[in-house]
């Protein structure tokens, strides 16, 4: 038996097969996601799956992810990272409200387990691919938070991890992946210039780079959210699920997880508008689904959101037919409307996300504003991270915190000040901020 976070020296799971996207070629497990035939994407081939479980049986699980194991590419047990998902889905009537939406449901991935976002599903239906194909070595190209799942994940199944992230993230996201002792690398450039290094790197090397050699079992982690969202709902699905977009990945396997949940026979219904949210200052999918263009124009990333900011996406055409297909849309907003989402979701649910969340708040809020998402709407907001992780991203935007002796009179000041005019003005009178 492997204990909860598994053990390297237990007998790995086998893998599914591989069939190409677009040709229909098919292959062997192996540590490729390109499809030698046509250079298309490769994904799993789930043919052989004919058996679906039923609601009684899921629910006998434990509490994770893998309590969706027929809809996941491994056969036979997986053996690492047991504990991850089965996240909170919390009612929030108070942002609802301020929406101006019926009911809405926070899916708060901000406190996945062990690294604080979603990415820690990605990353164990990954690392069960590369110890099913015997790879000692993974790694990533990372925008921060694949990093920090990567190297935690790693860590704790007593493998290498090699992690190569633009050099200029945030604090907390560099700090978050060194600390697991893994080997990480910063690079002068943006994202897309170490994803391209991280593709040659993965000829060269016998590393299973979980987001390019195992790209096809990685995205199928996504997956579950939306298997979670339904069955935390009752076996109900939500109308409408905005979710954020970096590479376009999780947009797509969300609508890829309701659909199979209706084929199998464990919801009815139709399948929820998936809605997309980016950046304004780095929107390619946004802005292809808005111009109804069939090509991504790649742009040069400008925005506080690093963990979205990607200029050149993997899967932006197949999350743009995700929104498509589900008569979704899309919203890119402004740096400042994102710090005011993450505000908004912390004052009226009290869950502080990072500037992804920032945007799918913000992103919500302008879809009511342009009738997209109506007043009898049930609405699902992917919170996809944890805010501890980006506070840079709210310098200067909270009130001053006031700082006293501690003396009963200098509070007594403080109440009398604050009775007559607002907090912000009494707090400057003593004032810290978040930069000291
Ligand atoms: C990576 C990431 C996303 C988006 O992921 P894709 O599947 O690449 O679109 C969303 N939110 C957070 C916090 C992320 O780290
Ligand atoms: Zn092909």
């Amino acid at each position: 038996m492997a204990d909860v976070n598994g053990a390297s020296d237990s007998k790995s799971a086998a893998l599914l097969p591989l069939v190409c996207r677009l040709c229909g070629e098919e292959r062997a497990p192996a540590l490729t996601s390109i499809c030698s035939n046509c250079l298309g994407p490769l994904e799993v081939d789930y043919r052989s799956r004919t058996l679906h479980p039923t609601r009684q049986q899921i629910e006998s699980r434990p509490h994770s992810l893998w309590r969706y194991r027929e809809f996941l590419p491994l056969v036979g047990e997986p053996t690492l990272s047991l504990d991850v998902g089965f996240t909170p889905l919390v009612e929030a009537p108070r942002l609802a409200r301020r929406l101006g939406i019926h009911r809405l449901w926070i899916k708060n991935e901000g406190v996945s387990n062990p690294s604080l976002s979603f990415k820690d599903r990605v990353v164990a239906t990954a690392i069960n691919a590369a110890a099913a194909l015997g790879v000692k070595t993974i790694g990533c190209a990372s925008t921060g938070n694949l990093a920090n799942a990567v190297a935690a994940q790693a860590a704790r199944a007593g493998l290498d991890a090699w992690i190569f992230i633009p050099a200029d993230l945030e604090l907390a996201k560099v700090v978050g992946t060194a600390v697991y002792g893994s080997r990480l690398v910063r690079v002068r450039g943006t994202y897309d210039d170490v994803n391209r290094l991280c593709a040659q790197l993965a000829d060269e090397y016998d590393w299973g780079l979980v987001n390019v050699n195992l790209r096809s079992y990685y995205g199928e982690g996504s997956k579950t959210m939306a298997h979670e969202i339904a069955e935390q709902l009752g076996w109900r699905l939500p109308t409408a699920v905005v979710a954020p977009m970096a590479g376009g990945s999780l947009v797509s396997k969300l609508k890829t997880g309701f659909t199979e949940l209706i084929r199998a026979g464990l919801v009815e219904g139709e399948l929820p508008r998936l809605y997309g949210t980016q950046a304004a200052g780095c929107a390619p999918i946004c802005n292809l689904v808005e111009s109804g263009a069939d090509e991504i124009r790649p742009v040069i990333p400008r925005t506080i959101a690093r963990s979205l900011a990607i200029g050149n996406p993997a899967d932006g055409l197949f999350a743009a037919a995700a929104m498509r297909d589900t008569r979704g849309w899309t919203a890119q907003v402004t740096d400042q409307a994102l710090v005011n989402g993450i505000r908004l979701l912390a004052e009226t649910t009290g869950i502080f996300t990072e500037t992804a969340g920032g945007v799918t708040v913000a992103g919500a809020a302008a879809l009511v504003s342009a009738g997209r998402i109506g007043p009898r709407d049930e609405v699902v907001l992917c919170i996809t991270g944890n805010g501890l992780k980006t506070i840079e991203a709210l310098e200067g935007a909270l009130a001053d915190s006031p700082v006293v002796a501690p003396k009963l009179a200098e509070v007594e000041r403080l109440v009398a000040q604050i009775r007559r005019s607002d907090f912000s003005t009494a707090a400057s009178v003593v004032s810290t901020s978040l930069s000291e």
